[in-house]
């Protein structure tokens, strides 16, 4: 057992990843830019084979999970996620410390932007579920949009590919959460 440290994402990741990369992972250690660490999760961009790939890593309920925008990428852990972990094992200052947005701080519309783009959009669904008691089914029909294509848009979100209706699916959520009187 190794000391833990006060970061549980890089402990985490040291216990995950401690067989010796494969070739093709070693490949893209280092070769990381754009390294941002959010709270338990980094981020960083990397060419690939296919142009330029995001890459993320997150501690989420004592799990770690991984995306990336490459092609293998959809069907869970590529060379690249491997690849970020190694780099953030070796070099962990090298990730510049950002603050995640906080609803509380959305003042204007630079603000509203940079809550939006932190916020996931499965947080704010699961919590129109517990707050609200809106399932996501429910929710899709007030927007005319089915809940197979909200899903598809969580799971995009979490490989770091973007539907352009990203936005203003999680400002339809927000709206509905702030609306105290709105139930389901
Ligand atoms: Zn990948």
């Amino acid at each position: 057992m190794e000391t833990p440290s006060n970061n549980p994402l890089l402990d985490k990741i040291n216990n995950q990843y401690q067989s010796a990369p494969s070739d093709k992972t070693k490949k893209y250690i280092n070769q990381f830019y754009g390294r941002i660490k959010k709270g338990n999760m980094i981020r960083a961009n990397v060419e690939g084979n296919h142009g330029s790939y995001g890459v993320t890593l997150k501690l989420k309920n004592n799990y770690l999970e991984s995306g990336c925008s490459c092609y293998i990428g959809k069907h869970g852990g590529c060379h690249h996620t491997t690849a970020l972990a190694f780099t953030y094992k070796e070099n962990p200052d090298s990730f510049e410390e950002q603050k995640m947005a906080k609803r509380s701080s959305v003042k204007d519309l630079k603000t509203l932007k940079n809550y939006l783009k932190d916020v996931p959009l499965e947080d704010l669904i699961n919590e129109l579920s517990e707050t609200k008691g809106i399932t996501q089914a429910a929710f899709g029909r007030s927007i005319g949009m089915s809940s197979q294509h909200i899903s598809a848009v969580k799971k995009s979100e979490n490989r770091n590919r973007h539907f352009k209706e990203l936005g203003a699916i999680k400002l339809a959520c927000l709206y509905l959460l702030e609306r105290k009187k709105i139930k389901s």
